[in-house]
């Protein structure tokens, strides 16, 4: 039986290390816990930041990227995640 692979689907994805790197979001520095670490990157909690994602608040870590999507979702990903499943899109052929 022949076998078939899904076609590349292009989505947005942006990368976030400070504040300020993905301009259309309000920016919403973490607050709690200034002394603590993170579990997941043992960064201080302090270099994190906010986001509202389509699957709650969650927290970003330094380098974890934001995808948005073709319904319009907003997912995070760390930086592995992201890797695993995606790679940087070929450039469109240009018309000309
Ligand atoms: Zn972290």
């Amino acid at each position: 039986m022949p076998k078939y692979v899904h076609r590349p689907l292009p989505i947005e994805a942006e990368q976030w290390f400070k504040d300020g790197d993905i301009p259309q979001d309000k920016n919403e520095p973490f607050c709690d816990g200034d002394n603590g670490v993170c579990e997941e990157c043992q960064r201080p909690l302090n270099e994190h930041n906010w986001r509202d994602l389509t699957d709650g608040t969650d927290t970003l870590c330094p380098g974890d990227f934001v995808v948005t999507t073709p319904s319009g979702d907003r997912l995070r990903y760390s930086q592995k995640e992201f890797w695993d499943q995606y790679m940087l899109a070929p450039e469109e052929p240009s018309p000309v």
